[in-house]
């Protein structure tokens, strides 16, 4: 299918599948799926500066701070030359503001998702140890508990999903990311999906809003 290219927003609650629909979009039309957290813990793995930087807010459930947050995202949204799936950015106004003197976009998609729906989804998250492909245990079970389906590494849970890491990070969607999604709604950009429905459903009713089908 041709679709022209488009620079678009996902937001909404931790849990909400922000990251399962930016992958279904990647597979369909190609557009890059630019996740803020998976940029921070490949560079955590590597150990590179950013990475050591990063590691300390990440491990308490907060914020990076924007300078480095900025560092990561430039780079990489400067790489998506096809359009791009924002996933996990932006969080704060003054995120906004960065993306706004920098790129253009198109559309902003808020999946919405009760606290307590998210919290009992994000404790039963878990990714594979080695390809880092993601489970869960209430509705993504691998075939054999533990184990990787495709290439058999081990699954863990990852270090900032404890309870009190989850409801620190919903705490500060709501403190912070509330004024972005108002942000978006004013300028006219903002789609809303309930995302307390089947992949599938919330997929279709992306693509609708995004006018893509
Ligand atoms: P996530 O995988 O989106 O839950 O992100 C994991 C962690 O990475 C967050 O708890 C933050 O510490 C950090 N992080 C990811 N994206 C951002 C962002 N846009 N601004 C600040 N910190 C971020």
């Amino acid at each position: 299918m041709l679709v022209n290219k488009m620079n678009i927003i996902l937001i909404g609650i931790q849990g909400s599948g922000k990251g399962t629909q930016a992958k279904l979009l990647n597979e369909k039309y190609g557009w890059e799926h630019i996740t803020t957290g998976d940029l921070f813990r490949r560079n955590i793995e590597a150990a590179t500066e950013l990475g050591l930087a990063a590691k300390k807010f990440i491990d308490k459930g907060e914020l990076v701070p924007d300078k480095y947050v900025f560092l990561i995202v430039k780079d990489a949204l400067d790489k998506a030359v096809d359009g791009f799936i924002l996933d996990g950015f932006p969080r704060n106004m003054e995120q906004v503001r960065f993306l706004q003197e920098n790129f253009s976009i198109q559309r902003v998609v808020l999946l919405e998702l009760p606290d307590n729906k998210a919290v009992e989804r994000l404790m039963a998250r878990r990714n594979c140890a080695v390809c880092k492909r993601d489970y869960n245990i209430l509705f993504k079970k691998p075939q054999k508990e533990g184990v990787c389906d495709v290439c058999g590494g081990e699954l863990v849970i990852r270090d900032d999903d404890t309870e009190e890491a989850i409801r620190k990070r919903i705490e500060k969607f709501h403190n912070e990311t509330n004024r972005v999604i108002e942000y978006y709604a004013e300028k006219g950009l903002l789609s809303t999906v309930n995302a307390d429905q089947p992949v599938e459903s919330i997929h279709n009713e992306i693509i609708t809003k995004l006018g893509v089908e």
